[in-house]
């Protein structure tokens, strides 16, 4: 089945979308994103991602490219234009729009909205709980990262170097040796008396929806959850570790950088939250309308 983007307004042939080259997402990174998981045709947690997506363009004074509903409309539509898949990842990019280059605002231009789906294997248990490596590296990022900006530089060097380092993800640093999160994910500890660490989203990290949900379901579990931000010594010592994305779930950590977590397999709290996080998913794909009938 072909795949079918959006571009401004018109369903294309996704080989044949095309924007301006002088979009300012393209020349400045003048713009913001979402991924948004998609399970049985249904799209996960979309409130909450078009929450955070409106927050990124007013951060930005970019302005909302159609009305709210009528993008509601639009991704309907894109999930079902590709099939409604078992599973997939919806990416909305919004940028500031098109205009002769120069640093400023430009004035009276509309923004560019793009979306794309992408259809992947159906997450299994089997292959979600299996463990990786995770380096460290210098958080290179400006001051903003809690804004989802397209502008990806270091997180695209610091997952570049994870790979060339046969590990799945890098772990970025603050300047006092906290980390502050994954290149694409939220990090978490679990610590040796059991409690479960996430640093606390101020404007250091991407307060992922991942994230913000397993909170919830930690706390549900009866879990004792801290959100403060923790050192690289004390993630080494940490029972279990752990991150979360929309694309990765709940992934646990077998290694950071040269200390080994755990015995190699999936902890048990990391196991807990990895089956309420599924548990999750599956609910909202089996109690929404899926959008193709809606
Ligand atoms: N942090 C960063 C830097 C990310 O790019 C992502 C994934 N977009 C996340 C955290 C996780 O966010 P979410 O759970 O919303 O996918």
């Amino acid at each position: 089945m072909s795949r079918i983007a959006y571009v401004n307004g018109a369903y294309v042939h996704q080989r044949a979308a095309r924007v301006h080259i002088e979009d300012r997402g393209f020349q400045f990174a003048d713009g913001v994103y979402e991924v948004c998981a998609i399970r049985r045709g249904v799209l996960i947690d979309m409130d909450l991602h078009l929450e955070r997506l409106a927050w990124s363009l007013d951060q930005l004074r970019i302005d909302v490219p159609v009305s709210w509903r009528a993008l509601r409309i639009i991704l309907a539509e894109m999930v079902r234009r590709n099939g409604a898949p078992a599973f997939g990842l919806l990416y909305i990019q919004v940028t500031r729009g098109t205009a002769p280059r120069n640093h400023a605002f430009p004035t009276g231009i509309a923004p560019t909205l793009v979306m794309t789906v992408r259809t992947l294997p159906a997450p299994a248990y089997a292959v979600l709980q299996r463990s990786v490596a995770v380096i460290t590296r210098p958080d290179l990022r400006w001051r903003r990262p809690d804004i989802k900006s397209v502008s990806l530089l270091p997180n695209v060097l610091g997952k570049q170097e994870a790979m060339e380092a046969g590990a799945y993800e890098a772990w970025l640093v603050d300047d006092e040796q906290r980390i502050t999160e994954g290149t694409a994910s939220n990090a978490w500890i679990i610590s040796r008396e059991g409690e479960v660490i996430t640093r606390p989203a101020d404007r250091s990290i991407l307060n992922g929806i991942t994230r913000r949900v397993v909170l919830r379901l930690a706390r549900r579990l009866g879990l004792v959850v801290s959100e403060r931000a923790f050192s690289v010594a004390e993630a080494k010592q940490a029972r279990e570790a752990f991150f979360t994305g929309t694309t990765a779930f709940v992934k646990p950590v077998s290694r950071i950088d040269d200390t080994a977590i755990g015995n190699g397999e999936i902890g048990p709290h990391t196991d807990e939250l990895l089956r309420a996080y599924l548990a999750h998913v599956e609910a909202q794909a089996a109690n929404s309308v899926p959008v193709a009938r809606r």
